[in-house]
């Protein structure tokens, strides 16, 4: 139970970060172009690695902790369980964009660790 109410709350914050980006989209202003149509890059995996994820992933009945890699990302930082029923809701709900990903996996390390200290405890 607290697992999920951490979850959920991760995924709140993550969203009231976010919510200048979806305002602007909503008001259909042109932004960045990277920010319309942004695609999950190749050979990075941040999310997969930097943020702690409390709800189970299979293999990881606990979650994993931020900073470890899942278990689930294979050696060109994809997901091996993309498309799969038991990827967790957590990753599946989580979108590539501009302000989480950046230009450069170092930036998006940077920002999702800068968001788990955030949100941790
Ligand atoms: S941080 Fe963004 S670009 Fe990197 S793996 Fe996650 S969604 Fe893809
Ligand atoms: S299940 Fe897939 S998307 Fe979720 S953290 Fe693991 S590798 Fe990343």
């Amino acid at each position: 139970m607290f697992n999920r109410v951490k979850n959920l709350a991760r995924y709140f914050t993550l969203n009231l970060l976010l919510s200048p980006l979806k305002f602007i989209k909503q008001q259909q202003i042109p932004l960045n172009p990277m920010t319309d149509s942004f695609k999950c890059r190749k050979n990075c995996g941040a999310c997969c690695i930097a943020p702690s994820i409390s709800s189970t992933i299979p293999s990881m009945p606990n979650g994993k902790p931020a900073g470890i890699a899942c278990f689930h990302l294979d050696e060109n930082f994809q997901c091996k369980l993309f498309g799969n029923a038991s990827r967790p809701l957590v990753c599946s709900r989580l979108k590539p964009c501009f302000e989480m990903c950046g230009t450069n996996r170092d930036q998006a390390m940077d920002y999702l660790t800068q968001l788990e200290q955030l949100t941790s405890n």
